[in-house]
């Protein structure tokens, strides 16, 4: 079973993604694809008159502020217009695919997050509107149902919480838990650039490997979001998880790549 998990950047090709997911279905490798849609989601929040607000955690993580309006703005681009051509892009390319949100049958559920810290300067501000939560719990019954009729579950945000809200939520995290929760050795993750680069921006510095015991380490040299991605990686490997493949996503082949080694392994 191979968890593939792609950013919502820009750049990502969904075509170049789909047509190699097709080639490890026809090896008869059970497939499940986690995906994003920020670049998509800001676009349509800002044409509808309600941009993307960040915030910062006190110990420096950025995240999106998620109130009322932006968790609907969230549900129309993940679940909907982003999920659903995916899920078309892998019919045409001739892959049964199924689109679920992590609300569908509860697949993903979780604790709202009843109150949010930001930071800004000096000042810690109290945040009690935020529409975003952990999961904790994966109904995984439901994906292996899936999985044994051979459709390739196509899974996004938002998840559930135990009250039944519509939360947001990190999918760095989730996929760490679904590591969990249905026994996954394999985990290939995709974002626009090389792998993890020692100097962002400059990908002749791409680390080849890491050693899953000392993740921490390369903590210095992330920028915004791809913290989270090393602590996502950190729960992965203790749920788990044995090898971990940070690769590209703009170029064609790309989960092929990843598994040969062509970006960075942490195992
Ligand atoms: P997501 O995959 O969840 O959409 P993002 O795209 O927001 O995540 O975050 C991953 C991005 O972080 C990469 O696409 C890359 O542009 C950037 N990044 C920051 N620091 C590094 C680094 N050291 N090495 C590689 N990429 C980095």
């Amino acid at each position: 079973m191979l968890l593939i998990k792609i950013g919502g950047g820009k750049q990502i090709h969904i075509d170049f993604i789909c047509k190699d997911i097709k080639s490890f279905v026809d090896k008869g490798e059970k497939i499940i694809l986690v995906h994003g849609a920020s670049t998509k989601r800001d676009e349509i929040a800002k044409e509808l008159n309600w941009p993307t607000k960040t915030i910062t955690s006190p110990s420096g993580i950025s995240s999106v502020y998620t109130d009322a309006k932006s968790i609907d703005i969230f549900l129309m681009v993940y679940a909907g217009l982003v999920n659903k051509h995916i899920v078309a892009t892998l019919q045409k390319n001739g892959v049964n695919a199924v689109g679920l949100s992590g609300i569908d049958g509860k697949l993903w559920q979780g604790k709202r997050k009843k109150v949010v810290y930001s930071q800004i300067g000096e000042k810690t501000k109290l945040i009690t509107d935020s529409m975003t939560g952990k999961v904790e719990k994966i109904n995984s019954n439901l994906i292996t149902l899936l999985l044994k009729k051979n459709y390739v579950p196509v899974l996004c945000p938002p998840a559930l919480s135990e009250d039944n809200e519509i939360i947001n939520t990190d999918n760095d995290w989730v996929t760490s838990v679904m590591v969990g929760s249905l026994g996954i050795n394999k985990m290939v993750v995709l974002f626009e650039a090389p792998g993890m680069l020692k100097k962002y921006g400059d990908e002749s510095s791409l680390i080849k490997t890491i050693d899953k015991n000392h993740l921490d380490n390369y903590l210095q040299f992330t920028q915004g979001r791809m913290k989270k991605k090393l602590l996502g990686a950190k729960e992965a490997f203790r749920q788990g998880l044995k090898t971990m493949y940070w690769s590209d996503g703009r170029v064609s082949n790309p989960i092929s790549n990843a598994l040969k080694g062509v970006g960075t392994t942490i195992l």
